[in-house]
């Protein structure tokens, strides 16, 4: 029997409902149950494939394919659960599969409407694509009271009353704000938030209030009374040094043991050992690195999520603390500011789009190809390694990327078909730029003796994808005449997938994106390795 908990969020957004989720999910997986999480955004474009990283954050790309929220990110770094294209709905994709059918003459006779047609496009969403899950986890984007949220919550209401309490619970997200002239915790704008939702139709019967301060028996009582709910289900959850600790801090406040408790389940405490271990090598490493990552959308973290929690895994795998510079990549493009790479320990070059900001790349691939730094591209990393090789060393100074206009020597281009599989998929220069990316997992063959190889051990790997260009296989014979190494191949062996340089004492570009899939428990081995290197590097500055 699937079971369903609606996590909403009150009162101000960006309180960590994406982690919070994460962590209960962590948390009942560690009782033995059977998890699933899922993501209702209520904007209105049909993914954030097209947003701004600085809008949105980090595009999260699924194995399947799908253009995601970072949240499922999140999902699936704390449970290890790989999401799926059906663990994310917007209301673009809700409206537009919607309108389809309305063309297609699906409705004959009838007036579509929000209620019900798409709101029962929403449940189906809520529902549908499970299989033996004990629990799936429902996020509900935004925060209640916005105007794009309402079908969603009068959605999940519905569901509510369908499923029954023995099957679904809502959980909301509120602050708790310290005001420091009163010297006081205010839980009104809780009680607000929470009679909004009540207003809805919705009552909710777990509270996790976010607060810098902890909650004393007062506010506690306070907030049950008002908000119509026991005192134990009011549970704080206090700010954490890092975000591996979530699960232990939710679960010493009884956020598991509610949940268990409004279902009737009895399991075994959850062993989560494994958790503070991993907050142990986080809090008291035996060294630190630095890390210069050069990149565009470097003043808004969040656009690079899953970078950034990759690097701290690989930090985690080596017991070291890892420093990341952001660097922005203009920087590099004015006379003499490589100096600005001199004390880091490695460089990072990690995804991107667009012209701005490449020379400054290339600068920064070529500082640390000349001076021996552990170099790591990905994706427009990998690239802009690409164009940095072919100018300086294979002597072709108009190379360049299709991207940004027609290039002289186009050694990064636009591919039109390729295989997956066995089957052809094609893209041409004129399609939409909405979800016609290489996107999702595809499968590269790593050449035999290559430091891939050694680093994955393994011949074969699948990793995730998102971009529009190739680097093209055309110049491979004449990249390789350098010292540039294709060590690894699509399976029809047309598609570069990542580039190596022998000489070097960590230089490795990949066309795909090992960020998504590296866990906690789980750092991906390019993470890892690349850590490696630049602790080695560091012993000799
Ligand atoms: N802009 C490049 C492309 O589309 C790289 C994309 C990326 O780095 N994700 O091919």
């Amino acid at each position: 029997m699937t079971r369903f908990i609606f996590i909403t969020g009150g009162v101000v957004s960006s309180l960590g409902k994406g982690l919070a989720s994460a962590a209960l999910g962590a948390l009942l997986q560690a009782r033995g149950f059977k998890v699933r999480l899922r993501k209702l955004d209520p904007y209105l474009n049909v993914d954030p494939g097209t947003m701004s990283p600085y809008q949105h954050g980090e595009v999260y790309v699924t194995d399947d394919g799908a253009e995601t929220d970072l949240d499922l990110g999140h999902y699936e770094r704390f449970t290890g659960v790989a999401s799926r294209k059906s663990d994310n709905v917007t209301t673009g994709q809700i409206y537009s599969q919607i309108i389809a059918k309305e063309r297609r003459g699906d409705y004959l006779g009838a007036t579509v409407q929000v209620i019900p047609h798409v709101t029962e496009a929403i449940k189906e969403f809520v529902r549908g694509d499970l299989t033996d899950e004990d629990f799936v986890i429902c996020e509900i984007g935004g925060t209640v009271g916005d105007i794009e949220g309402l079908p969603f919550f009068e959605a999940i209401r519905q569901l509510g009353n369908e499923l029954g309490r023995e099957r679904s619970l809502f959980m909301h997200l509120t602050l708790v704000p310290f005001i420091a002239s009163a010297g006081e915790l205010k839980t009104k704008p809780t009680q607000h938030s929470v009679k909004e939702l009540q207003s809805l139709g919705i009552q909710p019967d777990i509270l996790v209030c976010r607060s810098e301060m902890p909650l004393g028996r007062d506010e506690r009582r306070k907030l049950a009374l008002f908000c119509n709910l026991r005192e134990q289900a009011v549970i704080q959850a206090l700010d954490v040094d890092t975000i591996y600790a979530v699960p232990r801090a939710y679960h010493e406040e009884g956020i598991d043991r509610e949940v268990c408790h409004h279902f009737g389940l009895t399991t075994p405490e959850p062993d989560l050992s494994g958790w503070d271990a991993v907050c142990d090598a986080i809090r008291h490493p035996d060294g630190e690195v630095t890390i210069g990552v050069v990149g565009k959308y470097t003043s808004l973290i969040d656009a690079y999520k899953s970078l950034a929690e990759a690097l701290t895994h690989g930090g985690v795998a080596n017991r070291v603390r890892v420093k990341v510079h952001w660097l922005d990549a203009e920087i590099f493009e004015k006379p003499g500011y490589v100096v600005e790479l001199e004390n880091v320990n490695g460089i990072l070059v990690p995804g991107g789009f667009g012209e701005r900001g490449t020379e400054g790349k290339i600068a920064a691939v070529r500082f640390a190809r000349e001076r021996k730094v552990p170099y790591f591209g990905i994706c427009l990393g990998m690239q802009m390694a690409v164009i940095e090789a072919a100018r300086t060393l294979a002597e072709l100074p108009g190379a360049g990327s299709s991207e940004f206009g027609p290039a002289e020597t186009p050694v990064i281009g636009l591919m039109t078909e390729w295989l997956r599989g066995n089957e052809v998929e094609r893209r041409s220069v004129e399609a939409d730029l909405g979800g016609t990316m290489r996107l999702g997992a595809y499968d590269a063959q790593l050449l035999a003796g290559s430091k891939v190889r050694e680093i994955y051990g393994t011949g074969q790997i699948s990793e995730r994808h998102r971009h529009r260009y190739e680097v093209n296989i055309n110049y491979k014979d004449r990249l390789e005449a350098t010292g540039l190494l294709f060590s690894g191949l699509s399976p029809d062996g047309q598609l570069p997938e990542i580039v190596e340089l022998p000489s070097h004492p960590w230089y490795v570009g990949v066309q795909f994106h090992p960020e998504l899939k590296s866990r906690p428990f789980e750092p991906h081995p390019l993470f890892t390795s690349f850590v490696r290197a630049a602790v080695e590097q560091s012993r000799l500055m």
